[in-house]
């Protein structure tokens, strides 16, 4: 939890996979300790600029890092090939998902001193698949946000042009990633926060099928739409963590009972099977508001698709105009109902002006919440109070039937959806910070597929001519995220955009 920020040697395995990595560290080349040492060192360098941490425990990383290299010494001596694919890999994680011992403060005031008393499901697997769990990294307060402006402990840069944000709400966990103070990360997407700073950084993001990844000790931001995923330097990389993270748990209920495939062989599988995918293009994503150098490099990666011998098709995704109303109506009805608990009481900030119980709540919470938290909380009771919830909420319920209806239509023709991951390259800071409208604008193309569940993944895909980079975003099917990453991984071999790093 030290903030030490100081000049040191660059780190040379920033641009190397996981897969290298861990070839490394098998052939004795690399340990995890030195491995996490030059991250460290990375971090150090970079931070005082970037800023994509709120927090870090060296001494906890380089002990877990420790760890690692005693169990593959130990497997090694008892003859076992065969190591973890994640053994001794460090993952940042979002400071809203929950690592025992560790601060989790969600970037707000109501959690600066809290200390998560367990592991989410997500971070306990990690540690079981052999991965060091690096850091607790900035996001927008409560994942509400497209910038990370919204932190209460400062915002994060842009590693491509630190005058710039680098998008949110998981703007630390994209950013550390394409800063290479991380090898990869985990970051939640409720309406966009994993896709839309992926695309910011020129970084892979993936989000999940809703149900496919336990979100237990994940806090809750609107709870029909949240969903844990991974961040990397490539795809492959990608379909390592989501292999490690998904999977039925008891204690998410709405977690799926379905076997976790091979991800990363299946891809391996379907690019050596030379299938030719049908990729249909949705309309409603190409029209007003779509930046001309962003519309040009989609094009140009369509275009790529096609000479790879894909089928591309045009298809209609018609109730996409009313998706934002229905995320905002949807997301801070629940979010209302979710962030109730933070009441000055059981845990969190209390106010220390409080005169009386009722009191307590008022003061805790109108000091604990920022500006866009409160927003959200009296736009959603608004939109659930009696006589508005059916104008609006239940309204919006069958909204969200008629999105998610468009999507299933459309996959009958085709096994996914390309798009633009966000209509605009990483703005500059401050210049949407007074305009809510217009940064919740910022999601168009992200948050349908969250109304719908689906599995969304964001690859890099160029630069602007300012050297911004530019996102790529792949829409599965249900369930079919194997499909989904060999979809981005075809792309991503006839490409050289994922291997760039930024001039730090
Ligand atoms: N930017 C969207 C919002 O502000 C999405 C956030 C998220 O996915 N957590 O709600």
């Amino acid at each position: 939890m030290t903030r030490p920020w100081t000049e040191a040697v660059p780190a040379d395995t920033r641009q190397l996979s996981i897969g290298e990595l861990s070839a490394r560290m098998e052939a004795g080349s690399l340990s995890a300790v030195e491995l996490m040492q030059e991250l460290v060192a990375r971090t150090k360098a970079v931070e005082g600029r970037v800023r994509a941490f709120n927090s870090f425990d060296e001494a906890d990383a380089l002990a877990q890092a420790r760890a690692s290299d005693e169990r593959r010494a130990g497997a090694r001596r008892l003859g076992r090939g065969a190591v973890r694919p994640l053994e001794g890999i460090p993952v940042g994680i979002k400071d809203v998902i929950s690592v025992a011992g560790q601060p989790l403060t969600a970037s707000s005031r109501m959690l600066e001193n809290f200390v998560s008393p367990y592991d989410a499901t997500v971070t306990e697997r990690l540690k079981d698949a052999g991965a060091v769990c690096w850091g607790r990294l900035n996001l927008d307060e409560f994942a509400m946000g497209s910038s990370t402006e919204n932190s209460a402990f400062g915002a994060t840069s842009n590693p491509w042009d630190l005058e710039r944000v680098p998008g949110g709400s998981s703007g630390g966990s994209a950013a550390a990633v394409a800063a290479g103070e991380a090898v990869a990360a985990l970051g939640s997407d409720t309406g966009g926060s994993i896709r839309q700073p992926a695309a910011l950084c020129s970084v892979v993001g993936l989000k999940p099928t809703y149900g496919r990844v336990s979100r237990y000790g994940l806090i809750a931001f609107a709870s029909s739409l949240d969903q844990i995923g991974p961040f990397a330097r490539s795809v492959r990389d990608a379909a390592v963590l989501l292999g490690a993270i998904a999977g039925h748990d008891p204690r998410d209920s709405t977690s799926v009972r379905l076997e976790v495939p091979d991800y990363a062989r299946g891809v391996d599988e379907l690019a050596k099977s030379g299938r030719k995918w049908r990729l249909g293009i949705p309309k409603e994503y190409f029209g007003e508001g779509l930046d001309p150098e962003v519309g040009a490099a989609v094009e140009e990666a369509i275009g790529e698709y096609r000479r790879m011998g894909c089928e591309v098709r045009e298809v209609s995704l018609p109730h996409t105009k009313y998706a934002i109303a229905t995320y905002y109506i949807i997301a801070t009805a629940e979010c209302s109902s979710n962030l109730a608990r933070f009441d000055g009481v059981r845990y969190g900030h209390r106010s220390r002006e409080a005169t009386d119980a009722l009191d307590i709540y008022f003061k805790s919470r109108a000091e604990g919440f920022g500006q866009e938290v409160k927003r959200r909380i009296i736009l959603g009771t608004y939109v659930l109070s009696s006589g508005y919830y059916d104008a609006y909420y239940l309204r919006a319920q069958k909204v969200r039937t008629l999105i998610r209806g468009d999507f299933l239509q459309a996959y009958r023709e085709v096994d996914a959806i390309v798009t633009p991951t966000s209509p605009t390259p990483a703005f500059r800071k401050g210049e949407k910070a007074a305009d809510p409208l217009a940064m919740y604008l910022n999601d168009i193309y992200t948050i349908g597929v969250n109304l719908a569940g689906l599995p969304g993944m964001s690859v890099p895909c160029g630069f602007t001519k300012a050297g911004l980079p530019v996102g790529l975003q792949i829409i599965g099917q249900p369930f079919k995220e194997t499909e989904l990453l060999a979809i981005g991984a075809a792309y991503e071999e006839r490409t050289q955009w994922h291997g760039r790093v930024p001039p730090l």
